[in-house]
């Protein structure tokens, strides 16, 4: 069976790539969303092992030390990893997996595995994504003006990713991610056997 691929979707706080994420799996059913571990409090609505799984700080520890993780990261005081093992099932079962990430944490795997597809999710300018903090009861200023000094860490590291997505209208955003993995699709690389004659 056709491996899987995977696909690392980072973006800063506020630029909706989870809507952008939630859209593109609804659309593709072959794509399949990687449940990361966190230490973290677990906010309402949120369900462990669903949307994260809630782990303490010592079993954290116990899975770097035990190579379990694909990467890892600390986010605003908080560790989140990806949990290698079912990432690989999954590819291994032919689905693409999405890695929904922060940078520091995406560019671990862009190391680890240079076949993986990157994708920078941007807000149209830096005004809006103020406004869209701003908008979303988020009313601290000094929280948002904090994570648009995060916002503008996390674009420096953005250059190192293939493809920026700008989700200005959703519909656009999730059209240009399915184009993405629509052309990762027909390159020369995944189509050699095309160029080959039967026997
Ligand atoms: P939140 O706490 O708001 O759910 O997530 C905070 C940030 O952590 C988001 O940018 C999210 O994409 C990122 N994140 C979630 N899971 C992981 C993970 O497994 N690894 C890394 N490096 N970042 C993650």
């Amino acid at each position: 069976m056709k491996k899987g691929r995977l696909i690392v979707i980072s973006g800063p706080s506020g630029v909706g790539k989870g809507t952008v994420v939630k859209a593109l799996r609804e659309r593709d059913p072959n794509v399949k969303l990687s449940v990361s571990a966190t230490t973290r409090e677990i906010r309402p609505g949120e369900i462990d092992g669903v949307h994260y799984y809630f782990i303490t700080h010592e079993k954290f520890e116990q899975m770097i030390a035990e190579d379990r993780f694909l990467e890892h990261a600390q986010y605003v005081g908080n560790r989140y990893g990806t949990p290698a093992a079912p990432v690989n099932r999954m590819l291994e079962e032919g689905y693409d997996v999405i890695l929904e990430i922060e940078v520091q944490g995406g560019l671990q795997v862009l190391e680890r595995r240079p076949d993986a597809i990157s994708v920078f999710i941007a807000a149209p300018s830096f005004e809006v994504l103020g406004a869209r903090l701003r908008g979303r009861g988020d009313t601290d200023e000094e929280k948002v003006l904090m994570r648009l000094q995060q916002a503008r860490m996390e674009y420096l590291v953005a250059k190192r990713y293939q493809y920026i997505v700008v989700n200005d209208r959703l519909e656009d955003a999730v059209a240009d991610l399915q184009a993405i993995l629509r052309a990762e699709a027909l390159k020369t690389e995944h189509q050699e056997h095309l160029l080959k004659e039967d026997d």
